[in-house]
């Protein structure tokens, strides 16, 4: 690829680079003025809103960056297309059965989201899917009238008369055992209050799938029934003359498959099951095929962990199809597809916007015109090798200079070399470095032993987030958002740059990236000056991030808000939330705001006694420290001096 130069940088050049059409699935693009937009089919046309946009909106309503941003349409969007494409395709295929999705509420169980899924998903009967007592209560609030319910996770005593209530209620309320132990429990609860379950089986299938949670199947996997366990539960079901209740079987193989080939092993092996299963008479009417339907974070269509080599059509046609095909030489009915995708249905919703504070480079602060006589003589020859740099070979040269850094640091440790030398050595030698690097610039190819220096002459580039809060996933477990700037995309990003946030964590950092050109440890960026707002977009984050995020170093909720874009290209903001304050913070650690505040005014009292301050400082600091309580934990931009 031959680099545009920065003259003739266009906005194309902008979008290519960052590979916003790869992974942007045409909901996000760039403007021909260089910004990032939400770009939404409407009947009257294609509607584009620049992000920038919303980021003022929420300005001028007070919600400050950092911000969760969430787009309603974005969310209805995904419902239809997941329920449209199963419906083409079981109209294509000439299956005799139905598709029913439900929401693992587990993805994501911010009130904004399950309220809007169940409403709009209301016209497709989209359920919802439980993993715990909690989830329940939340999913029993919420479910719309056609909606299916699936409890799964461990069920006490109270989830399952929970459950029963709701199946009493009308709802179509599946308990899906996961262990033998459960039964016994469900068995006793239905004949107390007499009201008959609807049971579903977890199996456990032998197919294994790449990935990053390939223990979520297998047969060491910690959900589901071994083979005899599933049997054994039947037999009993049927001596208690259950076996009628039993109309669900469950599977789930792990979460962001990327291959089409496992998940067809999968759901073979499960079709199997539910064969044999309907063939000696389990009246089975319903397969779900549980989570594992992948969003293609790095937008290459490939088997890497954080993509996937299919299409949604192509995953709809391997579940009816494979079903279709495993159950036709028994001659069985063909059951209600069901599938708990989380992940595709709410990454594309939100998006955290985070602004940059600073910026540290790593190139030398200044250098003197010519060497001083009486310098230390090793700190003299790395100045001329500086002066000689553009006669020498780039390997040669960083190899000189890196000897000669490390004995100079070695002489300053001793105390042979002074503080003022070391410090134009350093400075010499990151000229060298960068020197260095401008050179490889220009080769075909970068030599093995320099690999590395690009990323270590990288800038920093400090973001007013926090990498524990917002994108949790990131530190623990390699995950990859797309990241890029939301405006600026008419100008060439002249830098390199890793991210860093705001907690005193060397972990609190973003240094993976997706470019077009493949993933890189750095990001270019664009010169940052503090007079003038810069502000990144991480993008595909609605899945998994908020309930994990922590309180590292206490930084708490960033504010959110949930817009709708309207066809006449305005947008309506729907729901909003104030990030957490110092105060609610600190009330989740159990410190008591009021007493916490009298503490400090005693210690502030016992100041004015001894005479360190008088009692005119004492209530301007007494009055700044209740109103920090009431801030927001993350950097405070309207006092910055400009
Ligand atoms: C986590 C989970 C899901 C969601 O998986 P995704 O890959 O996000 O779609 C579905 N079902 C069960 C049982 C889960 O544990």
């Amino acid at each position: 690829m031959i680099t545009p130069s920065k003259d003739s940088w266009t906005v194309s050049d902008s979008a290519a680079l960052y590979g916003i059409n790869n992974w942007g699935e045409g909901n996000f693009s760039v403007s021909s003025s260089g910004e990032v937009t939400v770009t939404l089919p409407f009947p009257t046309g294609q509607v584009a809103i620049p992000l920038t946009d919303i980021v003022q909106g929420a300005r001028d309503r007070d919600y400050a960056l950092p911000l969760l941003l969430r787009i309603e349409n974005l969310l209805d969007a995904r419902i239809t297309l997941i329920n449209e494409t199963f419906r083409q395709v079981i109209l294509a295929t000439k299956y005799n059965g139905s598709y029913k999705g439900v929401f693992p509420i587990k993805v994501n169980q911010q009130c904004a989201v399950i309220e809007e899924i169940s409403r709009f998903g209301a016209d497709y009967g989209h359920g919802l899917e439980a993993g715990s007592k909690a989830e329940l209560l939340l999913c029993l609030a919420n479910l719309n009238d056609n909606g299916l319910l699936i409890c799964n996770g461990y069920k006490d005593r109270d989830y399952i008369d929970l459950g029963l209530w709701a199946t009493k209620l009308g709802h179509r309320c599946f308990f899906v055992i996961e262990s033998p132990t459960e039964l016994p429990l469900i068995i006793e609860r239905s004949q107390q209050l007499n009201i008959r379950p609807l049971l579903g089986l977890r199996i456990k299938v032998s197919a294994k799938v790449s990935g990053l949670w390939t223990e979520t199947s297998g047969d060491r996997s910690s959900f589901g029934l071994s083979t005899a366990q599933l049997i054994a539960t039947i037999d009993q079901l049927r001596d208690e003359k259950m076996i009628d209740c039993l109309q669900l079987l469950h599977c789930h193989l792990g979460s962001q498959i990327p291959d089409i080939g496992e998940i067809q092993a999968g759901v073979r092996e499960a079709s199997r099951f539910y064969a044999d299963l309907a063939a000696e008479g389990v009246p089975l009417q319903y397969l779900d095929l549980g989570g594992g339907l992948a969003v293609d974070y790095i937008g290459n269509q490939s088997e890497h962990s954080q993509s996937r080599n299919y299409s949604l059509d192509n995953y709809c046609h391997c579940l009816v199809t494979t079903i279709k095909e495993t159950l036709a030489p028994q001659k069985i009915d063909h059951p209600t597809i069901i599938t708990e995708s989380g992940r595709f249905t709410v990454a594309h919703t939100s998006i955290l916007l985070f602004n940059i504070l600073d910026v540290m480079r790593h190139e030398p602060i200044s250098l003197p015109e010519n060497c001083q006589q009486e310098i230390h003589p090793l700190v003299a020859e790395q100045y001329q090798l500086y002066e000689q740099i553009s006669d020498l070979e780039a390997v040669d040269a960083y190899t000189r200079a890196i000897t000669r850094r490390d004995k100079i640091r070695d002489l300053f440790r001793n105390g042979t070399i002074r503080l003022r030398e070391r410090s134009l050595a350093e400075n010499l030698f990151l000229a060298i470095a960068n020197r260095v690097s401008e050179k490889l610039d220009r080769l075909d190819e970068t030599p093995l032993s320099l690999t590395g220096l690009k990323q270590s002459l990288a800038d920093i580039y400090y973001g007013n987030f926090s990498v524990f809060q917002s994108l949790p996933d990131t530190w623990a477990i390699g995950q990859i958002f797309p990241v890029m700037p939301i405006h600026r995309l008419n100008e060439c990003p002249e830098r390199n740059a890793s991210i860093s946030d705001l907690t005193c964590d060397c972990d609190g950092k973003l240094d993976h990236f997706i470019l077009s050109a493949g993933e890189s440890r750095t990001l270019p960026l664009h010169t940052f000056n503090t007079t003038e707002d810069y502000i990144l977009g991480v993008f595909l984050m609605g899945a998994y991030q908020e309930t994990l995020g922590d309180l590292h170093n206490l930084f708490g909720d960033t504010n959110v808000i949930s817009v709708r874009i309207n066809g006449d290209a305005s947008f309506d903001v729907i729901k909003e939330q104030s990030g957490d304050t110092i105060s609610e913070v600190l009330g989740m650690l159990e410190y008591n705001p009021t007493s916490f505040f009298a503490d400090f005014r005693d210690t502030i009292e016992a100041a004015v006694k001894q005479g360190q301050i008088n009692v005119n400082e004492r209530q301007q600091i007494l009055a700044h420290f209740a109103d920090r309580l009431n801030d927001q934990t993350y950097f405070n931009n309207s006092g910055r001096t400009q």
